[in-house]
């Protein structure tokens, strides 16, 4: 059933001002959204301020406010509720505000350790009733914390009234890495460790922490992007073909991806931290916080088993970009000179996510002229669209209407956390690297040795 109301819990925090309120602006523009939406904070605000928040954030998003009309209809959406969620009369004030509602979506832009709270006072006061619960990223730091969280909220709500996000399964870019594996037949004969070598997987940022050192400190690499988003992106590379149509048998396949994972040990990790980290505000001035986080992965499953899977990401890297590498196996037989070069690599398929969105085969073909000496071309397939749906956008309007294909589900969550909770704590100090650089040798050396090199991404999406 549709949700007759959307509560926004965290309505003055910083994702609400960069993401959430030029989202609701555009699900308004699309018909997505036409109930109330209650925005909840601790600002001492009224109603009025949180129109202005609103109106801000969308006319600084890009696109800008360019339908007066509908911006008037989301302002006139808004309702505001102030109160500090630790204590019980903010729910009490809630639930008279939203006395003509009676199935709430709550949304918990929040602070993590307040997703209990907030969970625990919906229920104080029945909100939790015919509502369902989105709960924004990160799901605990560990998998105890994971399952702890888990419970809490079960109190409140069942399973398939929770939406966990992780706004990357929003991604036109992700969404295609699924379409394109399940909706073209002549991959998937290839798609095993008959053919693959290796895969890996980059995302790159070229900036720091950017003033959220605080936040950053209790979270580091691997929690904050590859336990989730990128081990999403591993998930949907390397899963079967889901059993049936609808998204229970994408979500299943999944998992099972997970459950093969085997579990990482220090032998598979890199940590880095950029030089500079330290002296950002709110970090500690001998953090061991890793920014930069290269991993290992194994498969033991028939379709994988042997083909490693590298992940790596960081801060402060010489681009921002990500890519995905698919290397296959190179011919059984060389058959042509060129095949002694040292240079010449094997075919490649290329999913770039950003900040182009395109896939490329890299094949051989034989230069003019010479006899049998070859180059490598690579075909490429821009798949970027100026009619692409921001990740909120789409994943708010599947919860108001209930549809869950695009959230993570508790068994996914925790069989993930599963692979990297050894890692979390036993690991060897994050090793110093250079702003501008492609993080610390050792991941190019230990981690990655005769599998590598690393294939760094493209960042000239338009070359002459
Ligand atoms: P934030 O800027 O710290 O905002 C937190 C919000 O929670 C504010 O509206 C704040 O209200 C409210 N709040 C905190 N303590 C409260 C209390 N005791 N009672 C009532 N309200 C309270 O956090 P954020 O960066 O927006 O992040 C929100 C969530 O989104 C987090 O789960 C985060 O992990 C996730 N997320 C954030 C980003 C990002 O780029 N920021 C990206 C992905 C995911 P007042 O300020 O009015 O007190």
């Amino acid at each position: 059933t549709r949700s007759d109301s959307l509560v926004f819990f965290g309505a003055s925090g910083d994702l609400a001002r960069k993401s959430i309120f030029p989202s609701l602006y555009r699900m308004v523009k699309s018909g997505d959204l036409d109930v109330p939406v209650v925005g909840v904070a601790f600002s001492q605000w009224d109603v009025d301020d949180l129109k202005e928040r609103a109106r801000e954030s969308v006319a600084a998003s890009e696109g800008g406010i360019d339908d007066e009309e509908a911006m008037d209809r989301l302002l006139g959406l808004l309702r505001y509720v102030d109160g500090d969620y630790n204590d019980p009369s903010t729910f009490a004030v809630l639930r008279d505000e939203l006395a003509e509602c009676a199935a709430p979506t709550h949304y918990l832009a929040i602070p993590p350790v307040l997703f209990g709270t907030v969970v625990e006072g919906l229920r104080a006061v029945g909100l939790h009733e015919n509502g369902r619960v989105v709960v924004e990223k990160p799901f605990g730091r560990d998998l105890a914390s994971a399952q702890e969280l888990d419970a809490v909220i079960t109190q409140a709500f069942d399973q398939p009234a929770i939406f966990r996000i992780d706004h990357f399964l929003g991604k036109e870019e992700i969404m295609n890495l699924l379409y394109f594996r399940f909706a073209n037949a002549m991959f998937e004969p290839l798609w095993n460790r008959t053919y693959i070598e290796s895969i890996q997987v980059t995302l790159a940022e070229d900036f720091g922490v950017s003033g959220r050192g605080g936040f950053y400190e209790s979270a580091g690499a691997l929690r904050d992007v590859i336990q989730n988003h990128l081990f999403q992106v591993v998930a949907l590379l390397t899963m079967d073909a889901p059993a049936y149509q609808g998204y229970g048998a994408v979500q299943s396949a999944k998992v099972n991806v997970f459950k093969a994972m085997r579990p990482l040990t220090r032998h598979d990790y890199v940590r880095g931290q950029f030089r500079g980290y330290r002296d950002e505000p709110d970090v500690a001035a001998n953090s061991d916080v890793e920014t930069y986080a290269a991993v290992k992965i194994h498969i033991d499953s028939w379709r994988w088993a042997g083909v490693p899977i590298y992940i790596r990401t960081g801060k402060s890297l010489a681009v921002s970009a990500g890519e995905v590498v698919v290397n296959f196996k190179r011919p059984p037989q060389a058959l042509f000179q060129d095949a002694l070069d040292p240079d010449q690599h094997p075919n490649r398929l290329r999913f770039r996510l950003s900040p182009v969105s395109e896939i490329g085969l890299g094949v051989r073909v034989k230069r003019p002229g010479e006899e049998f000496v070859g180059h490598e071309q690579e075909l490429r397939l821009p798949t970027e669209s100026p009619l692409e749906v921001e990740p909120y956008e789409r994943l708010l309007a599947d919860a108001l209407r209930g549809d869950s294909a695009l959230f993570t589900h508790e068994d996914s969550v925790e069989a993930a956390w599963r692979v990297v909770d050894a890692i979390l704590t036993d690991h060897t100090p994050a090793i110093p690297y250079e702003p501008g650089s492609w993080g610390p040798e050792e991941a190019a050396g230990r981690l990655i040795g005769q599998d590598g090199p690393w294939l760094n991404p493209r960042v000239d999406p338009h070359p002459a």
